[in-house]
């Protein structure tokens, strides 16, 4: 398998070189040249496989020309501790819960995935590798426990004082070793444009063999098309043809799903359910992109205005809005919506969804056609404050988090300048 770019301009690289270059220069983004179709065995056998049979088939040909099987099955087995179980609210309504993992989010399945690459590949490298990224919360936590003590990697990690949860900040901040958490005195876009600034500033690059871990790593969207096929099986019946629910910010979760059905996911479609940050539902009503100013929401992970993932959605369309309109329509919905469907999915089914799963909820009931899957993308623990307001009562924290709240914060605190950054990465 090689991988083109969205403009398709430039020549194919392999798996490997993908990876580590994050983006094409142009900054265009890595896609794989073809879906290749998985067999209808696969699909006969596909609810006896455990989640790393069933992912290790799903992956292999993409990766086959830079790993060994060997080296793929241990990449699945230490990146897939956990698995995403299809929870029944009624007998056509279900919920992909995508928080099992150790930070309980759905982005522990494609970071992890790609912590696990960046480490086999690490050993043909003679730097030591340096993760540099910013978060507005949830990716922040997945990076420092998936890099944790990783042998010849460092991550740095950015994240704005004050704007995220306490809980997110301790799955940043409460590690140490390897995993560098700076507090910036700023906003989430303060960290960004220091990550951009370090990964062209010519003294840093000399010193460090830097890379990101950002949602555009074609590694971190592969294994993402791995749970849709994991729904479908577990919903038992092999002439099924869901629909499935994703809450939407960068358009990542949504377009593995996408490739996903090119790979031969029987489905019906997929709806891009989004918050008020709704450019995509504008764009896909009128065929005019254009991003509006960012909106501040409860389910702030998906306070997006220009999702970079969408160009990979319409890569997979062959950029013809007419076709990608077959397969997904989105949907924005607001705030008061998604309280009340906090509310609406507590009293009927006595299940608690956080803020992104409401809206996920949300744009599943629009959907016609049945049965239809939401994917749950966090645990409501990650957004306990807000849940415990709208609901009046508390939630219990899943083992995963629990230890975590007798941990305290390694952090080093920085003004938002590039003198400081430089200062910490040379350091
Ligand atoms: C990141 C995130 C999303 C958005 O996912 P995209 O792939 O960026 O569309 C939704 N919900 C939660 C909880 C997230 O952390």
């Amino acid at each position: 398998m090689k991988y083109f770019t969205t403009t398709k301009k430039g020549s194919a690289v392999s798996f490997f070189d993908a990876v580590l270059s994050n983006m094409a220069s142009d900054g265009s983004l890595f896609m794989p040249e073809f879906a290749p179709v998985l067999s209808s065995g696969f699909f006969q056998s596909l609810p006896k496989l455990s989640f790393h049979e069933m992912t290790f088939e799903v992956l292999w040909p993409f990766v086959k020309e830079s790993f060994s099987k060997n080296t793929l099955a241990e990449v699945v087995e230490k990146a897939f501790t956990f698995d995403a179980p299809l929870v029944t609210l009624t007998n056509d309504l279900y919920v992909l819960e995508l928080f099992h993992g150790p930070t309980a989010a759905f982005k522990d399945f494609g970071v992890r995935f790609l912590a696990q690459v960046l480490l086999q590949l690490q050993q043909y490298q003679e730097k030591e590798l340096t993760i540099l990224t910013a978060t507005s919360g949830d990716t922040g936590g997945a990076v420092a426990d998936a890099f944790f003590n990783m042998p010849g990697i460092q991550a740095f990690i950015l994240y704005p004082k004050e704007k995220v949860s306490a809980l997110q900040e301790l799955q940043i901040a409460s590690l140490g070793g390897n995993i560098h958490a700076l507090e910036v005195d700023g906003s989430f876009d303060d960290c960004q444009r220091l990550v951009k600034w370090a990964f062209h500033d010519p003294e840093i690059k000399a010193k460090r063999n830097l890379s990101s871990a950002n949602s555009i790593n074609i590694a971190r969207l592969l294994p993402q098309s791995c749970y849709y096929l994991r729904g479908w099986a577990q919903l038992n019946n092999p002439n099924a043809t869901p629909s499935f629910s994703v809450p939407s910010g960068n358009f990542g979760n949504v377009t593995a799903g996408l490739l996903a059905k090119e790979m031969g996911l029987p489905c019906s479609g997929f709806m891009a359910a989004t918050n008020s940050n709704d450019t995509v539902p504008r764009y896909m009503r009128s065929g005019v992109y254009a991003p509006a100013p960012l909106r501040e929401t409860i389910s702030n992970a998906m306070d997006i205005t220009d999702p970079s993932n969408f160009v990979r959605a319409q890569t997979l369309a062959h950029n013809d809005l007419s076709q990608l309109k077959e397969t997904l329509t989105s949907i924005a919905f607001s705030e008061e919506e998604t309280r009340t469907a906090i509310h609406e999915v507590y009293s009927r089914y006595e299940y608690i969804v956080d803020p992104h799963t409401a809206i996920s909820y949300l744009g599943a009931k629009t959907l016609k056609s049945l049965p239809r899957i939401c994917l749950s993308t966090a645990h409501p623990i990650k957004f306990a404050p807000t849940i415990e307001m709208i609901l009046e009562r508390s939630i219990e924290p899943p083992q995963q988090v629990k230890d975590l709240f007798n941990k305290r914060k390694i952090t080093r605190r920085i003004k938002p300048t590039q003198v400081l950054v430089k200062e910490v990465l040379l350091g």
